[in-house]
């Protein structure tokens, strides 16, 4: 798998000892359909807890998981209180090895807040674990780009295709 082997070389490269992973959920390991934002924000039952699972973006994660030394986070956010529970039974059912005290799913009431609480909420992380680097799995360029500008060269930054062979 090519992203097994690109991180292989990253860890090599910058002889990394402890290295946290970050993992967005919708339009990475869950599907995102276009325009579901107003059910999400209606707090509509089952718009997480139903979402299509990715099967080829966990089947790649799941083999890092077992390949590389590292703890995978999940970094993901949600609306409504509702949802972190949709959220932690989709993850039980699909992607299980994210552990439940690993999981941080952040509460936010505008799809701008977001993001830099998801970068706060990494740094805590990082500080916690005493991580020397941390990985970000996203969709969204913003968030990456926002990454880059907090942590600087301890995280590294990939698009969700980037995971695909
Ligand atoms: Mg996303």
């Amino acid at each position: 798998m090519f992203f097994i082997d690109e991180m292989k070389k990253i860890i090599r490269e910058k002889d990394i000892q402890n290295l946290g992973i970050f993992v967005d959920m919708d339009g990475v390991i869950a599907d995102y359909r276009f325009g579901e934002g107003k059910n999400i924000l209606n707090n509509v039952s089952g718009v997480y807890r139903d979402k299509r699972p990715i099967g080829a973006t966990i089947e790649v994660l799941k083999e890092l998981n077992r390949e590389i030394k590292c703890r995978m986070h999940i970094l993901s956010s949600c609306y409504h209180s509702e949802q972190i529970k949709e959220k932690n039974d989709w993850l039980n059912e699909y992607a299980s090895f994210f552990e439940l005290e690993n999981r941080i799913i952040v509460m936010s009431n505008t799809f701008e807040n977001r993001k830099k609480l998801k970068i706060d909420r990494m740094i805590e992380m990082m500080q916690k674990f005493n991580y020397d680097y941390v990985v970000l799995i996203d969709d969204t360029h913003d968030i990456l780009f926002l990454a880059i500008e907090t942590l600087h060269e301890k995280v590294i930054p990939f698009h969700v295709i980037t995971l695909l062979d």
